[in-house]
């Protein structure tokens, strides 16, 4: 069965469209409150290996599994305990993605031969509309090839894959900017695996036992590698208020304005807002004609912790 037409590029497709590429095997880029993610049916084997190749992503990282609602992700999972389905219940739609014991219906090609499965229902209205009226759960890392920083916008995917056949359903800019928070349950104690959207304050006022997230959880994931999120010219981080040599050319993204001669651009009080733009600033560096990106490492405090782990992988240099 195949019969939608191959794109020789990536090219925009309405809701109607993105439903039947899906459903003929093909990849569809699609809209979530976090960043883009690059669609295919986690019922297709096939499908899915195409998201692997397009991305150029180790078939040895997992992908995580979107669902339309709890009770579609509870096809995949073993059963939640009492706390988690409470969690669950309040925080989805939305970016928090579970790792937990999968269901003989999760492929081994999307968790990479793990007996676990990671999941998350996205909050995004048109995937939402997407996943119910398909009937499909979706495989969606984000949408841009391995180790480039996350697409945010529907323009940003149509130029990331040329020569790849891919829809992409437009639903505007990401509003959180950032990728989803991944936890694991362990006993009364839930691990953050991967900081993101969903902060660790707001993960302590919603969780009954600990929230940790240190050294051990800390690259739980496979696939967390050092450098991540990087813009090809790179990224310079200035740690305030430790002196930096600033050139004239240099566009500086912080708190506070250096003495010197450069160009300074305010970032946000508010780490929310700040993740909002983080991936576009990150994208501009590659647009610079000359001078560097230099931006300041936000406090070392738990709402800003997300941000500071994606600058810390985009600048990371060995
Ligand atoms: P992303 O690259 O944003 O799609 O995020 C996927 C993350 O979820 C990766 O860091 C994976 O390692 C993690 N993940 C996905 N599936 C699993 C799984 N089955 N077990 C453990 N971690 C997973
Ligand atoms: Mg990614």
């Amino acid at each position: 069965m195949n019969h939608t037409p191959e794109f020789a590029d990536p090219q925009l497709v309405s809701l109607d469209q993105a439903i039947a590429r899906l459903k003929d095997g093909k990849l569809v880029a699609i809209p979530t409150e976090t960043v883009y993610g690059l669609g295919a049916d986690a019922a297709d084997p096939l499908a899915v290996a195409k998201v692997f190749a397009a991305k150029g992503r180790p078939s040895n990282h997992p992908l995580i599994v979107h669902c339309a609602s709890l009770a579609h992700a509870e096809r995949f999972m073993q059963p939640p305990s009492a706390a988690m389905q409470t969690l669950l219940k309040t925080v989805w739609p939305g970016p928090l993605t579970l790792v937990t014991a999968k269901t003989d219906a999760v492929s081994p090609v999307i968790t990479g031969g793990r007996d676990t499965v990671a999941l998350r229902c996205p909050a995004h209205p048109l995937t939402r509309e997407l996943l119910q009226r398909s009937g499909l759960a979706l495989v969606a890392p984000s949408a841009n090839r391995f180790g480039r920083v996350s697409p945010t916008s529907a323009a940003h995917v149509l130029s990331e894959f040329p020569g790849k056949d891919i829809g992409v359903l437009d639903g505007g800019e990401c509003t959180l900017g950032i990728e989803s928070t991944i936890v694991r349950e362990n006993g009364d104690t839930l691990e953050v695996l991967r900081v993101g959207a969903l902060s660790i304050p707001e993960l302590k006022t919603l969780w009954p036992g600990s929230v940790v997230y240190n050294a051990s959880t800390k690259g739980g994931v496979p696939g967390a590698l050092a450098t991540h999120y990087a813009p090809e010219r790179g990224v310079w981080l200035w740690h305030y208020p430790k002196s930096f040599a600033f050139n004239e050319s240099d566009l500086v993204c912080g708190w506070h304005k250096p003495d010197m001669l450069c160009q300074f651009q305010l970032l946000p009080d508010d780490p929310v807002q700040c993740a909002a733009m983080l991936y576009p600033l990150l994208r501009s560096a590659d647009l610079r004609a000359e001078g560097r990106l230099i931006i300041e490492m936000p406090p070392a405090t738990e709402a800003w912790m997300a941000i500071a782990d994606r600058l810390t992988r985009a600048a990371h240099r060995d």
